[in-house]
């Protein structure tokens, strides 16, 4: 190893479990040794991370299927970065690789549990975000949990974000005869039409019922892509039509909860019409990596799907970057850029 290498990183720590909207308080900015390489380890410079909803009930000292962030501890989560220095056979110095060690600037990772990413097929921020986990979710969400079938009624929420957004255009290169979206703002309403959203609405300019309503008309919809919970899935429960089906992906509405928060209210809907709302985790949906992989690919390379990015510079900016995309500051994938 040469000794231009770094021997510290910088990098992020819970310093206290937020209760209910993390606060700047909750994150400490701390420099650490970086321990010597063993074998089979690899030294990443990472050069983006992710951060993501999932992360804040992680925050949480609460059992749950992704286990709490230790306190005192860095934070982690998706990155992508140049392989540095390397003790692995599999993997060389220059490899680009996506890996589970973010919220640093620089990684020691056990090359098993990094992967990868083809040169050249896009840039490396795309495989934290549509050609990585976030794509999978809507690929695998929409096509095999919804089990979405050419000329649906598609509705998804969170649809200026960065799985919704992609969902919605999936579901329009798949044939829907109709995409609808909700998201947080005029202006990303006005993006989700460029994308080319039948029809899309703030969920702020009313109550979402009557908004879905008219968006889907008499027809109904046949499947709702819920990343949201709460008044979306209520509201879709309303217009899904028999047979719909929910892929149930996030409930962002309640991950600031401090109280369980009751669930739709016209929950028994689902028996007259038959309804099945089926809850998935993309880890369960790894299988379907590789169809999806070169799908996207494709679609990404003739400009069926497009993807933005909100990327926030330097690692001190992750904790803000975290709340804002909470917040709803993001349209499309919410980035963190560290070198
Ligand atoms: P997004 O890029 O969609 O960012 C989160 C967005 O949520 C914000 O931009 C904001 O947009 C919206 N939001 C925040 N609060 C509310 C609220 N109260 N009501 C409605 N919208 C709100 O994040 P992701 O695309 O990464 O994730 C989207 C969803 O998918 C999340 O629920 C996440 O947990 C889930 N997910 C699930 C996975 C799984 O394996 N099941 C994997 C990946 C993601 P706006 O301005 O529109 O309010």
């Amino acid at each position: 190893m040469s000794s231009a290498l770094p021997k510290r990183t910088r990098e992020i720590q819970l310093a206290s479990r937020p209760q209910g909207r993390p606060v700047q308080e909750n994150f400490r900015l701390a420099e650490t040794d970086l321990p010597e390489l063993e074998d089979g380890q690899i030294l990443v410079r990472n050069e983006f991370m992710s951060v993501d909803p999932y992360m804040r009930g992680r925050m949480n000292d609460a059992k749950s299927y992704s286990a709490p962030f230790r306190l005192d501890a860095a934070l982690d989560g998706g990155a992508v970065g140049e392989v540095i220095a390397s003790r692995s056979e599999a993997l060389r110095v220059g490899d680009v690789v996506v890996h589970q060690l973010g919220w640093r600037e620089y990684s020691v990772v056990d090359a098993a549990s990094a992967t990868p990413v083809p040169a050249g097929l896009a840039p490396t921020s795309a495989f934290l975000g549509a050609l990585g986990m976030t794509g999978l979710t809507a690929y695998a969400g929409l096509l095999k949990v919804a089990e979405f079938k050419a000329g649906d009624v598609v509705f998804v929420s969170g649809a200026a974000g960065a799985v919704g957004s992609i969902v919605g255009q999936v579901a329009k290169a798949m044939g829907a005869s109709k995409v609808i979206g909700s998201a947080g703002s005029p202006e990303k309403v006005a993006r989700l039409l460029e994308l080319g959203f039948d029809a899309a609405f703030d969920y702020h300019d009313g109550p979402v019922a009557k908004q879905l309503r008219e968006a889907a008309g008499e027809r109904g919809i046949d499947v709702y892509f819920d990343n949201v919970g709460g008044e979306h899935l209520e509201a879709a429960l309303a217009v899904l039509t028999v047979g719909g089906r929910v892929a149930m992906c996030g409930a962002i509405s309640q991950y600031n909860s401090t109280e369980p928060t009751p669930g739709p209210r016209n929950l028994a809907l689902a028996i007259g019409k038959q309804l099945t709302l089926r809850g998935f985790l993309v880890g369960g949906q790894r299988q379907h990596a590789a169809e999806f992989a070169g799908k996207m690919a494709g679609w990404l390379a003739d400009g069926t799907v497009r993807y933005d990015e909100t990327i926030v510079d330097g690692l001190e900016n992750a904790p803000k970057a975290f709340i804002d995309l909470l917040d709803g500051a993001n349209t499309g994938k919410m980035l963190v850029r560290l070198h």
